[in-house]
């Protein structure tokens, strides 16, 4: 098997069923092609080779790739051509992979279904007629229809673990500051970060392994040491504390999810495991805490998209000022400008105590939560989303409804902790995912405990 060989066959898959998924917005076939042939070059020779030589990858559309069209799914970026790499490609560079195109998204990442993207809507391979999630709905759609056995995604609320759910594949969101964001489209810069969707826990250890570490591009990257991750696949989870927050599994949880995560429970018990039922009473803030400062982020973060520095720019101008509003109204989607609005209104004067600022403290208070649980106990379970995959079209036309759908993930990135998504059972063949959830910078432990179901 050669390096080419991969690299057609996930072409040769993505021409079969991509017409359906719909997950790429992208392919890099030119390029992928001549690198694998560099690759096939070192076949059989003692030249050192990369942590993941040859695999075949996709990348979400928030990240930037050189020479490569980038859009975060938005229309405003149109045909964006960045001239530099996000420091995660260049970390897939050195560990030899091959990327084989961009993947859709919701718009700049904002959504649970990527309905949001400003191009095409990704179906879920399980079931055509349901969305994948989102918003890394196509990180997630690619890997389950076996277009790619590596995507990377990227989490502010839930965006890689919720669609690892609905597609029934392994999501990982790294603790905030493990992964560098230098590259990544920011869309809430203290919530977002990278992480690798996989079709299993060692693949995603792997992946994880090669993307991590310190990066003097992003400040708030981490001075942590990486640890092998690899080396946590040991199956053994004798004496490991498990706590279930009694807010996982209460009112808002589907029976068959709540079911799911109880019978992988006793799974656990039986390998030596224990658990215990908590509180993190202050997750029911979670929702309009995570909303208005996310928001708050982008409105800053997107300010930036003008039309005079990157991608689109009105045809219909008559002045510098027109210019700016009408790039910016026929270039962003709806659930941009929605967030753009909120977030502006929150932190502008007279407002910005009463929202922004107790934001920031009920934040404070979610983060505390974690820190009281992991006192005591090794890992946090629960389902990853309170349903499974819903119907294409089911929560469009209402925002809180789709926003209700991340209660589980949100509280994750506002206490900055890291935590993973795995199978865990179907309901009605549609595939659900068991949450675990980490201390800070363990990601070791979760996937300990993620391979124990392996
Ligand atoms: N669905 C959430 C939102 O719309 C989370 C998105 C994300 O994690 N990028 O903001």
């Amino acid at each position: 098997l050669t390096v080419s060989d991969l690299v057609e066959e996930s072409y040769k898959r993505i021409s079969e069923v991509e017409d359906q998924v719909q997950a790429f917005l992208t392919l890099d076939e030119e390029r992928a092609r001549s690198t694998a042939k560099k690759l096939d070059e070192k076949l059989g020779t003692d030249e050192s080779k990369g942590l993941l030589f040859g695999m075949p990858i996709g990348v979400k559309d928030n990240i930037v790739t050189k020479n490569l069209r980038t859009t975060a799914a938005s229309k405003i970026l149109g045909n964006f051509d960045p001239i530099y790499d996000a420091t995660v490609v260049q970390k897939l560079h050195n560990a030899e992979t091959i990327t084989i195109g961009k993947l859709n998204m919701d718009e700049f990442a904002m959504g649970s279904s990527t309905e949001n993207s400003g191009f095409v809507k990704t179906k879920n391979p399980w079931n055509l007629d349901t969305v994948p999630g989102g918003s890394s709905g196509g990180s997630a759609a690619s890997v389950a229809a076996g277009e790619v056995p590596f995507s990377l995604g990227s989490d502010t609320g839930g965006s890689i673990r919720q669609p690892a759910s609905f597609c029934g594949v392994v999501g990982l969101k790294p603790t905030y500051g493990r992964v560098s964001r230098f590259g990544l489209i920011a869309f809430a810069s203290s919530l977002d970060q990278i992480g690798p969707i996989t079709r299993n826990v060692e693949d995603n250890a792997y992946l994880l392994q090669a993307i991590s570490g310190l990066d003097p591009m992003d400040s708030t990257s981490a001075n942590v040491a990486v640890p092998n991750f690899a080396e946590a696949l040991t199956g053994d989870v004798k004496g490991l504390k498990i706590a279930v927050p009694k807010e996982y599994l209460g009112e808002g949880i589907n029976e068959e999810v709540r079911q799911s995560v109880l019978d992988a429970l006793k799974i656990l018990e039986k390998l030596g495991a224990s658990w215990e039922e908590v509180s993190l009473p202050h997750s029911k803030y979670a929702l309009p805490t995570y909303y208005i400062l996310s928001s708050s982020e982008a409105s800053a973060n997107l300010a930036r998209f003008d039309g005079i520095r990157y991608g689109y720019r009105t045809p219909n101008a008559n002045n510098l000022l027109e210019l700016y509003k009408k790039t910016r109204e026929e270039g962003f989607g709806e659930e941009v400008k929605r967030r753009i609005m909120l977030g502006t209104f929150a932190l502008s004067s007279g407002y910005y105590d009463a929202h922004y600022k107790k934001a920031q403290r009920a934040r404070t208070l979610i983060k505390k939560d974690f820190d009281d649980v992991f006192e005591k106990y090794d890992v946090i379970i629960g389902p990853t989303s309170p349903t499974p995959a819903f119907k294409l079209g089911e929560k469009t036309s209402d925002p809180l409804t789709m926003y209700a759908n991340d209660l589980l993930t949100i509280p994750v990135n506002l206490a900055g902790v890291p935590a993973i998504s795995i199978p865990c059972g179907f309901d009605n063949g549609l595939p659900l995912g068991l949450q675990i959830i980490g201390k800070h910078y363990d990601e070791s432990t979760i996937y300990r405990v993620a391979h124990a179901f392996e």
